[in-house]
């Protein structure tokens, strides 16, 4: 075998994922306005993208963008230590600190490395942490790479967590760590459940807002301002990604703990600083969250419109989940790739997801709404999902 051949295993396990009906292909797609794309040159509806507030293509963020870009050109050159935080670094992360309402805030390359670093930094060996089982892959991995003892609960069955809480006694700190909303089924944390446990075991409660910020709260902080347990979370992180429609990720907090974080957390030390264009438009789309409420409230009043809509096929629906992630439960691997692939023909991207990002036998649809859409967009989008499933076999 020639080195540049694959290797056997490598076929091997490429055949296997195929047999499973897990194979992922990639695909190419332009993001248009409205909340639509174009995927191979046909419009879709795009109801799998995380442009929740309709803030990637608005012209505000582009215009900030691209005179920063003019002026300091595409990458930032260095990490932020060495000497790639420009003022627009420094900009957002005051802006950050103001709209989050703490006393400073630091920037990471996007939420993922904010979640894998900040975790592992603050976790040691000898450390117990307490990970929800719907939590994002990030939090997972980062938990992973801490080296701590790994324990998994279920926030539907907190007796279980409180009882794990109650027995780990040994020297080492304890971590409860959870999403806000979970990505996969647009259910929010018990957050003033999880602050009591952590208050009466000593525990730090780590969470991750990125479905959260901008989508949840009056002001748009996230699903902690909306619950108004803010100040009893040890570390909020956030995205850039999301709703705030650029890239990156970031934490808030208070002095103390982001200059620990600066001098701690190697995915922010070792990796190359956000672009200082990106940086200009988060802080446009910062001011637009915080100036224009209408559009969390236009979010959401679409997302309670859809749900109703699925309401009457209660065996599709997960309950307890809210908000513009709206998932579709069809089970199997084989017919959520189907009624995805149906959907398409009738003129909508949706996220067909399976295993491992999910438990097997829960293979779903991932809708996500963004304000941008139509009142019609849903109606249509029901009666191809119908359609869809009754070619299927499946009765509502
Ligand atoms: N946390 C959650 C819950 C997410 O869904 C995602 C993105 N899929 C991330 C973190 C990672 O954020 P980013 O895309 O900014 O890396």
């Amino acid at each position: 075998m020639s080195s540049s051949e694959l290797p056997e295993w490598m076929e091997t396990d490429l055949q296997q994922i195929r047999e499973a009906g897990l194979f992922r292909s990639r695909r190419t797609f332009q993001p248009q306005p409205g909340g639509r794309c174009l995927l191979e040159d046909r419009e879709l509806i795009n109801f799998s993208s995380n442009d929740y507030l309709d803030l990637a293509q608005d012209p505000r963020l582009v215009s900030a963008a691209s005179e920063v870009l003019t002026e300091l050109g595409v990458g930032a050159r260095a990490s932020a230590l060495v000497s790639g935080r420009t003022n627009w670094h420094t900009r957002l992360e005051e802006q950050l600190a103001e709209f989050e309402g703490t006393e400073s805030a630091l920037l990471f390359p996007s939420g993922y490395a904010a979640n894998l670093g900040v975790i592992s930094a603050v976790a040691q060996e000898e450390d117990t942490i307490f990970c929800d089982r719907l939590n994002h892959a990030s939090l997972i991995d980062g938990c992973r790479l801490s080296g701590a003892r790994f324990r998994v609960y279920r926030h539907d069955a907190l007796e279980k967590l409180k009882r794990e809480l109650a027995k780990s006694t040994g020297a080492g700190r304890k971590f409860i760590v959870t999403d806000s909303v979970f990505s996969m089924d647009g259910i929010s944390a018990p957050l003033p459940d999880l602050c009591e446990l952590a208050d009466e075991f000593r525990a730090s409660l780590i969470i991750d807002e990125a479905h959260g910020t901008g989508v949840y709260g009056k002001d748009g902080r996230g699903l902690a301002e909306e619950l108004g347990v803010e100040d009893r979370v040890t570390i909020r992180i956030g995205t850039l990604s999301k709703a705030v429609g650029c890239l990156g990720g970031f934490v808030a907090g208070s002095a103390t703990l982001i200059d620990w974080l600066w001098n701690r957390v190697r995915t922010q030390i070792y990796s190359t600083a956000l672009p200082p264009s990106i940086c200009a438009a988060a802080c446009a789309a910062l001011q637009i969250i915080q100036t224009e409420p209408e559009r969390r409230t236009r979010l959401q009043e679409l997302s309670q419109a859809l749900r109703s809509g699925l309401r009457e096929r209660p065996h599709l629906t997960v309950p307890d989940s809210r908000g513009p992630i709206i998932p579709v439960v069809l089970s199997d691997p084989a017919l959520t790739m189907q009624v995805a692939s149906d959907l398409q023909e009738t003129g909508f991207l949706v996220g067909a997801i399976r295993p491992p990002t999910v438990p097997q036998g829960t293979s779903r649809l991932r809708i996500s709404l963004t304000c941008a859409h139509q009142r019609e967009d849903l109606e249509r989008f029901l009666k191809a999902l119908d359609g869809s499933l009754a070619r299927n076999g499946q009765s509502r």
